[in-house]
């Protein structure tokens, strides 16, 4: 269920993008931080997941699943940290 949201969401935005007479060039804050933010969260999360059902060897440098876990943790700071992308997507709404 949750692996499924993200993909939805960027089918969803580039169907937007795609929309006949609509400037390519148009920028689209919030759903690029709709999609930023679900993606890199749910990656980070299904990750910690799998480390944990992975027990000791989750953690163990020897094995790529430590190795995933850092790459997705930080996916949710750089490019912008998901703090900052769910305060554009409030500031979309005028909040
Ligand atoms: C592996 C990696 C690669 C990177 N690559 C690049 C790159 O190629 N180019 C580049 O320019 N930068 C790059 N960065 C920098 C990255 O974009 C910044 O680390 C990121 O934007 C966060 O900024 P900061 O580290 O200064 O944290 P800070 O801005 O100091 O934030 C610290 C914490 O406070 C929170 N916070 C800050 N302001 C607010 C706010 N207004 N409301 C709520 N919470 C807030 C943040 O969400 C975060 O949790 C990279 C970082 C990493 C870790």
């Amino acid at each position: 269920m949750r692996t499924s949201v993200a993909p939805d969401l960027i089918f969803d935005m580039l169907r937007s993008l795609s929309i006949p007479g609509q400037d390519p060039g148009t920028v689209l804050p919030r759903e690029t931080s709709m999609v930023k933010l679900t993606a890199t969260e749910t990656a980070r999360r299904v990750a910690l997941d799998a480390m944990q059902m992975m027990g000791g060897y989750g953690y163990a440098t020897e094995y790529d699943m430590e190795r995933l876990v850092r790459a997705t943790v930080v996916s949710t700071v750089y490019g912008g940290t998901s703090e900052i992308q769910r305060e554009i997507i409030g500031k979309t709404y005028g909040l």
